[in-house]
């Protein structure tokens, strides 16, 4: 009786207890489970019915894989509530839970229940719902990593000295510090395909750029997805899923074997026009919240004005390198020319004094040869003197409409001797003819040189290519105007060789005089700066692109004439070699020059051929001795640079007092002045030094009869 009493009162102890702990568990927001060893639960709080939405008759007796929890999610709780049972320590983990309203996490303590014989029969579950906090976790996580990104890639676009290297930091910095799994970045091209052309990428990337072909126009479907989209919008793009999102379609399959999840593809804008994109990939659906893509837009952002700011310097740097450029060849061509009109003068009394001594040795003496070979020296110093003052911009030139077309179409067959059969030899002429101001025995000379150094490049054979075109004043022109011409019509002439290209060191220096790679012997280096004075005197402005392997294109703008093209023959060219027969006079000539010894050569090849010659040293003493002597002057050679008074105003003076007089000139270079202000007219007679004795004797003889 009495044992049965107190069994009962055990028994309502024992139900209190559990009542107690009920009442005091309820309260409790935590969901708390008790099972046994065998797995099936005994005890279930009410937060933990509410969590399941199960009544109690259908969780108690129930093991935890009844309720079609995932193994990924359940095998490792499983295995720590395993482990607290046997070893009584008791554990805290956390575990997502698929709910119908979404993911949560919850955080779980495990602790052990002892028995009787020293065991764990049970273990109670202790949940704890940490959504919220995860979370705000995650965001802080992503927030941080989109920071640190912005943060490293600000520095580096401070940093940053080119354009090219700037946009790969970029995405090695989003990969290395943000953790993302792959990002490039891009510049949408204007070809016909409107091609979003990739140049840096970063991360796992395993050849997918090769299956990118992404585009920007909205008439592809590899231009509509998101970084088309971006491109094309100017906003931000985010693909929260590449497994489902229809944007990805063309690029799913190659991005999720890379385990590329989610992406955000972020437009680099100037002016309100996007150029480029920035796509970065991370693994995991859902990684860019609107917080952290805001962050990667401010980044784009900052990115693209480093870009702009960049192209800034490097547009200034290109235009001061040009202008340090144009200063050294304006230098070396004060240089060259003052040197060539100071060996004008010398070659002038070498050659002339030759050609005499010639004259006056018998054929088989034994001084000819050593006479000839001091005219043959002479002769070749001149001619690279002649080049030397093409480059200088002092040749005398005889400027007159020309068309580019006929020029270059008379010029085939040279060509085609010139190049070899090795190289083909192809022409595109503009339909309409390209008439331009300019000296065509000049233009000649310039394709010449330009030919030969298009063949010396190709020593295997190639391509050379010419093309004249009409280009309209103004932008839109491709090639562009170059800007000293923008606002000028011009005729353009393309010269191209397959060959094999210059560095941009050789390039810097292909212009200026004697410089040359090739050996001596072939090389003057004198064929490129003879293309530039011509052309530069001409008005025109040359220019040249090139890469090693790449071949080597010339451009020269002219500026377009619009008189009718007219292309009379040109005054003879002086040639020292094989003089005509000429015929000396018996008038009265007055000879000035400064130099004495020119001066002397000159009145001796006149007296040798019977005239009666004065000189003078200067304008002043040229006028003194016309007033003293008194008798008439027929004709005037003088120099035409000279100091005090030019040649051209001294015979205008002289002619004051001898009307009838006629005028030679001649000049070691003709001098900027000369050219500028037009007194070159085409009657006048110029001789530039050095001149034949015969070339100065004819000369003489046709202004007399005229
Ligand atoms: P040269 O031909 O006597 O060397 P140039 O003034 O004509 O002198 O050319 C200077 C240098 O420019 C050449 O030695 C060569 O290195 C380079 N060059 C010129 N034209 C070409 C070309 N078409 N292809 C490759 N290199 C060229």
């Amino acid at each position: 009786m009495d044992i049965e009493q107190e069994n009962r009162r055990l028994q309502r102890l024992v139900e209190q207890q559990s009542r107690t702990l009920d009442a005091i568990l309820s309260v409790s927001p935590d969901p708390i489970f008790m099972s046994g060893t065998d797995g099936r639960i005994v005890y279930v709080g009410s937060s933990a019915l509410e969590l399941l939405g199960l009544p109690l008759e259908e969780v108690i007796g129930r093991r935890w894989q009844d309720f079609g929890l995932s193994a990924e999610i359940m095998a490792p709780f499983q295995a720590h509530r395993e482990e607290v049972g046997r070893t009584g320590i008791a554990f805290k983990g956390e575990m997502p839970f698929p709910t119908p309203s979404g993911l949560r996490y919850f955080e779980y303590t495990l602790i052990p229940v002892p028995g009787e014989d020293g065991g764990f029969p049970y273990v109670v579950t202790n949940a704890r719902d940490i959504t919220v906090r995860k979370q705000a976790e995650d965001r802080l996580l992503k927030l941080n990593r989109a920071l640190l990104v912005t943060r490293n890639c600000t520095r580096t676009i401070v940093d940053a000295e080119k354009e090219s290297g700037l946009l790969q930091q970029v995405c090695d910095v989003i990969v290395s510090e943000g953790g993302y799994r792959f990002a490039w970045a891009g510049y949408a091209e204007h070809d016909d395909r409107r091609t979003v052309r990739p140049v840096a990428a970063s991360g796992h990337a395993d050849g997918y750029l090769d299956t990118l072909r992404m585009s920007w126009s909205e008439g592809q479907e590899r231009g509509r997805g998101p970084g088309g989209n971006a491109v094309r919008s100017g906003r931000p793009v985010i693909v929260r899923d590449i497994r489902t999102d229809a944007l990805v379609g063309p690029w799913r399959e190659e991005a999720l074997l890379r385990g590329y999840e989610s992406l955000i593809a972020l437009p680099l804008s100037a002016a309100g026009e996007s150029y480029g994109v920035l796509v970065i990939y991370a693994t995991g659906p859902d990684a860019f919240d609107p917080e952290e893509a805001g962050l990667l837009e401010e980044l784009a952002d900052e990115i693209a004005h480093g870009i702009r700011t960049l192209r800034g310097d490097d547009e200034r740097e290109r235009l001061e390198e040009q202008l340090a450029q144009a200063r050294k060849m304006e230098a070396v061509g004060r240089l060259a020319g003052g040197i060539a009109h100071d060996f004008n003068n010398l070659l002038t009394t070498i050659n002339g004094y030759a050609a005499l001594m010639l004259q006056g040795l018998s054929n088989d003496g034994p001084l000819r040869p050593q006479a000839m070979a001091i005219l043959q020296a002479g002769e070749r110093a001149a001619s690279l003197t002649r080049q030397l003052l093409a480059f200088s911009r002092r040749q005398l030139l005889h400027p007159q409409t020309i068309d580019l077309n006929v020029v270059i179409d008379r010029m085939i067959g040279t060509l085609q001797r010139l190049i070899g059969d090795d190289v083909d030899l192809v022409i595109r002429f503009a339909p309409e003819p390209c008439l331009v101001l300019a000296d065509p025995v000049q233009i000649e000379q310039v394709v010449m040189n330009l030919a030969v150094n298009a063949r010396d490049a190709m020593p295997r054979g190639g391509r050379l290519s010419l093309a004249t075109l009409n280009l309209a004043p103004g932008e839109g022109n491709f090639p562009a105007l170059p800007p000293e011409l923008a606002s000028k019509a011009c005729g353009l002439l393309v010269i191209s060789d397959t060959g094999i290209g210059m560095t941009a060191e050789i390039l810097s220096h292909a212009f200026e005089p004697f410089f040359t790679t090739k050996d001596t012997v072939e090389g003057t280096g004198l064929g490129l700066s003879t293309v530039y004075g011509i052309v530069r005197q001409s008005g025109g402005i040359v220019r040249a692109d090139s890469a090693p392997d790449r071949g080597t294109t010339f451009e020269i703008f002219f500026p377009a004439s619009d008189a009718t093209a007219s292309m009379p023959a040109r005054p003879g060219q002086e040639n020292i070699s094989s003089p005509p027969e000429v015929s000396g006079g018996a008038e009265t000539i007055l000879v000035v020059d400064d130099s004495e010894t020119v001066r002397g050569l000159v009145c001796e090849i006149l007296m040798q051929a019977g005239y009666t010659v004065f000189n003078a040293g200067d304008p002043e003493e040229a006028t003194a001795t016309c007033e003293l002597r008194g008798n008439s002057v027929d004709l005037l050679v003088t120099d035409v640079v000279m100091p005090g008074m030019t040649g051209v105003e001294l015979a205008a003076r002289l002619l004051k007092s001898f009307p009838g007089m006629k005028v030679v000139y001649i000049s070691g270079y003709t001098g900027d002045a000369i050219v500028d202000e037009g007194f070159l007219d085409p009657g006048c007679t110029f001789l530039q030094k050095p001149f034949a004795p015969d070339t100065l004797l004819e000369a003489v003889r046709k202004a007399l009869d005229e």
